[in-house]
Formats: C-alpha cells, structure tokens, sequence
C-alpha cells in the first residue's frame, strides 16, 4: 500500500470484472477509499472483502448505470459513507458486435443505454459534488473503438466515440472548477466483455481475433488510470491510447 490517494475517494464502475475489477483493486492500493458498482452482488462483495484484507477501505453498491436514479443514487450512497467523491471511473459497459443490417436492436439499446447514458448520468450526479469540493477528476473509458471505425462494430463505435465528444465538452465546462477529464482508450484487454456478445459470428470472429493477440492485461488499464489521478492538480492528463503491441 502506498499513500497517494489517501483521503480520496473514488468510485468505479464495472468492478464487479476485467478492467473496473482491477481499477478498484489499484486505487485502494495507493490509499483511495473505493465504491465498487455493478450488478453482480456476490463479485463485488468478494472485491470488498479482498480489499479489506490487504488493508483498504471499499464498499459495494449494486446498480445498474443505465438507470438515471440508479446511477446518481450509486453517488449519493458513497457521499454519505466516504464524505466525499474524487475521483469518478465511468468503465461499465458492454461491446455487443454484429452488422448494422438484420442487428438485434436490444443491443443497441443496451449499449447505448449503459456505454453513454449511464457515464453521462454518473457523471451528471457526481458535478455538483465536485464543483462544491473544488475538485474532482473523472475517468471515462472509451477504446480504440471510439477513434477508428470498423464493420461488424457500427454502434459500439458510435456509443465510444460519444464518450470522445462527451468528455471534451465537459472538460472545456468544468476546468475552471479544478475538475479534471480524462479518456483512456484500451485495444484488446483479456476480459470477459466478449462473452456476453449475443451474434455467434461476431463473437466468434472476435474471439479468433483477441486469441492472435497478446492481449492487455486488465491492471495494464489500470496502471494508466493510476497515473492519470495521481498527477498534480496542475496536470490534467486528457487521454491514453494503449494498444497491445502486437495489435
Ligand atoms: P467486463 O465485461 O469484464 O466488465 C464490464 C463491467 O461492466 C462489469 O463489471 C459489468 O458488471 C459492468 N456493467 C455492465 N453493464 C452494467 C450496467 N448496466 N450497470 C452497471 N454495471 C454494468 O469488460 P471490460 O473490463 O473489458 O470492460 C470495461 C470497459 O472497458 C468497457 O467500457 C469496455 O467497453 C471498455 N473496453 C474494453 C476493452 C477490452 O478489450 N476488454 C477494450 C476497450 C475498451 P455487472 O455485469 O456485474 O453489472
């Protein structure tokens, strides 16, 4: 354990696997008191319990982001345990492959749903909390996905490139108030996220692709996020870009 976000608090989203799991794991490490959001009860409750062992602090609210008074109560709840909200890592999301012709719209819907308005309802809650602190920092993550475009990922594209336009926006409104933006753009990480792709070519294909791969390692991401939240106030570390190398 070290020290530098001690006094902190953060709250991640998606930790209840892959990159928001790690994340958590990683903030608590440096001394930030964390508020691990998901679905998944029993996954979070044992992310607490480990944290607590090695001596972090962390509590787990189950919620589903896409639901706007779900995802700002996620922030109130950890207000009221922790006092405060620092820092803020909008990472639940979904990548549900598959051609634009003939996609499953629900998909869709749950894509945008989570990957867009669930960051922009989390981010929403968490505004006023930082604007009063004078300070904050939150953490969006987009993907390689939300700079280039492919066939077969038209509306996961769409939902990370939102993430793009969405973040400047709010940094040019917010850097005066000391709140600072960050976007981290992962290529391939060996996560769960293509298991729940619902077209079997799609996610066939990318499975086929990730296994040519050596993928990121999911604490790769969260070494990045560590970074970014650990500079002085001064540094507002504005995006990471980090691909496999062999990608
Ligand atoms: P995982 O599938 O391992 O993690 C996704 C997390 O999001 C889970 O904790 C899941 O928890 C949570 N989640 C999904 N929907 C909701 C919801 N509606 N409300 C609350 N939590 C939700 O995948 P990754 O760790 O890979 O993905 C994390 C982020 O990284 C995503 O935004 C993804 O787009 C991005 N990314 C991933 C890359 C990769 O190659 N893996 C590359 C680039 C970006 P639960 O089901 O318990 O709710």
């Amino acid at each position: 354990m070290s020290d530098k976000l001690h006094g902190k608090v953060a709250v991640v989203t998606g930790a209840s696997s892959g990159i928001g799991e790690a994340t958590a794991l990683a903030l608590a490490s440096v001394g930030a008191q964390v508020a691990l959001v998901a679905r998944r009860t029993d996954r979070l409750e044992a992310l607490v319990k480990r944290i607590s062992e090695s001596g972090g602090q962390a509590i787990s609210i189950v919620a589903d982001v896409a639901d706007d008074a779900q995802a700002h109560d996620m922030i109130l709840k950890t207000k009221d345990a922790f006092g405060r909200v620092d820092i803020l890592v909008n990472n639940a999301g979904v990548m549900l492959l598959g051609q634009i012709d003939g996609a499953d719209t629900e998909d869709w819907r749950r894509m945008v749903n989570t990957n867009v308005l669930g960051l922009m309802y989390a981010t929403h809650a968490a505004l006023p909390i930082m604007k009063a602190q004078g300070e904050g920092h939150i953490v969006n993550i987009s993907s390689v996905a939300g700079r280039l475009a492919q066939a077969g990922s038209g509306v996961y594209n769409a939902t990370k490139w939102a993430v793009g336009g969405f973040s400047e926006a709010l940094r040019q409104e917010v850097h005066n108030d000391k709140i600072r933006v960050t976007i981290i753009e992962p290529g391939a990480v060996a996560t769960e996220l293509t298991d729940h792709i619902t077209n079997p070519e799609a996610k066939q294909r990318v499975k086929t692709w990730v296994q040519s791969l050596t993928p990121l390692e999911s604490e790769d991401i969260a070494a990045a996020i560590v970074y970014a939240v650990t500079q002085p106030l001064r540094v507002n570390v504005n995006e990471i870009l980090i691909r496999p190398t062999d990608q």
